[in-house]
């Protein structure tokens, strides 16, 4: 071989090689739900043997190259803690990701989590983007959101709303029924609400508290209204309040979000509903079993023993549900009245008749009681009021005697809901 061919040869190896160098100069990434409360810390009896977002194969990620799919999988395949798996070595470029996650949590029942409504592409898809190619080559590090392998952390929102989400899997039951809800964590809404016509839950954020997708107890707490809906029906939602102390109304709370609270006198239909939100965010994130039972409220809130309006408890605080708080909490304060109630006293109420004594009241045998007290689902009338008079018969009907009657009917009046 010539001077010139060897010269030649060792080109084409030259070039060889460095298109084997080109090939490993790739960026690794790997993708999993990532979660981050402002709560942390409350209510977490569930952690250690069932920690959120165990469900991340639930997320379905397609990674789109110059316009084309160049990957698609679940995050996590199979995963039940985070593991980072699948990985992928993507050649330098430019992609877009785009995620969703779809929750199945019981037969029948369905949980989309999207980032916003409005979102262009919408359709079942939330996207992300990120130009791979100006990324130096790191090693993969863990994020708090659908990652890359750097630090993204521009939306932490339906990672944590589908870290919620996920909780409502496994064997315990939640009293979810067939349908399908949408929830969009949505920053440019005001507040957090769970809208009937729509079976859509939005998770926004207000002035008072910030991103509402920061406490797992809110996003529960609006599940918990699906749900509700799901079991009982709706009642006349009529929030206004119309107790005549300060310590029963919500002026303290701050101004925007104190239509109602937790402490503040409600007519019937709220104090039920909005109770049972309360105990339902609680059960997600107590061991049922468990000696205590704690939920983390997001607006300010008063002590029970020396309320002071004007030096309310700032949130999150923890809220002892179990063991057994009976706070009678419109009783004390003079506050109590025909057709009226307190979440608080209905949140320690139905988390108590929920999961304590053998003589418990399961979800469908709640609904049971329920069904009863308005002849099929509640619907929106003032006969279908859920007022302790009109409960209290339904559940004499359904039990005539004996110590499943007697487990709602005492604990009612120990808790001071029955009113
Ligand atoms: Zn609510």
């Amino acid at each position: 071989m010539s001077a010139k061919r060897w010269a030649q040869f060792i080109s084409a190896l030259a070039v060889f090689f460095c298109s084997i160098n080109y090939a490993h100069a790739t960026r690794q990434f790997c993708v999993s739900i990532r979660y981050s409360w402002q709560d942390a810390g409350v209510g977490e009896d569930y952690q250690t043997a069932n920690p959120a977002g165990q469900w991340a194969d639930r997320v379905w990620i397609v990674l789109k190259k110059d316009g084309t799919t160049y990957w698609s999988g679940y995050a996590d395949s199979g995963a039940t803690t985070y593991s980072c798996t699948p990985k992928l070595n993507a050649p330098t470029g430019s992609y877009v990701m785009w995620t969703t996650m779809a929750f199945k949590p019981r037969s029948g029942s369905y949980i989309f989590v999207r980032d916003t409504k409005t979102q262009a592409d919408a359709g079942d898809w939330t996207w992300y983007s990120k130009d791979f190619g100006t990324l130096a080559q790191t090693s993969y590090q863990k994020m708090h959101t659908i990652n890359v392998g750097y630090q993204y952390t521009t939306s932490w929102a339906t990672t944590n709303v589908g870290a919620v989400v996920s909780r409502l899997g496994g064997s315990r039951d939640f009293g979810l029924r067939s349908g399908t809800l949408q929830i969009y964590a949505d920053e440019s809404v005001t507040g957090s609400f769970y809208d009937n016509d729509e079976q859509a839950v939005y998770v926004g954020y207000d002035s008072g508290y910030g991103d509402n997708y920061t406490s797992k107890f809110v996003v529960a707490h609006e599940i918990g209204h699906w749900v509700h809906h799901q079991l009982m029906g709706d009642y006349l939602n009529n929030y206004t309040d119309s107790a005549n102390k300060a310590v029963c109304r919500c002026g303290y709370v701050g101004a925007g979000i104190d239509s109602h609270c937790l402490q503040s006198r409600e007519f019937s239909g709220p104090a039920v509903g909005e109770g049972w939100s309360q105990f339902f965010a609680t059960s997600v994130f107590n061991d049922p079993a468990g000696s205590t039972a704690w939920m983390a409220y997001y607006k300010k809130s008063l002590n029970f023993t020396n309320p002071n309006v004007n030096s309310p408890i700032s949130p999150p605080r923890p809220i002892s549900v179990i063991p057994s708080t009976r706070y009678r909490w419109l009783e004390k304060q003079g506050c109590d009245a025909a057709d009226t109630g307190s979440e608080v006293d209905w949140m320690g109420f139905l988390y108590y008749l929920n999961n304590k004594t053998s003589n418990k009241y399961t979800f469908t045998e709640l609904e049971g009681v329920f069904d009863e007290m308005c002849g099929g689902k509640c619907v929106q009338q003032v006969s279908d009021l859920p007022t302790w008079t009109n409960l209290s018969t339904a559940v004499q009907n359904v039990y005539p005697a004996g110590n499943k009657r007697d487990h709602f009917i005492d604990n009612g009046a120990a808790f001071g809901v029955d009113h």
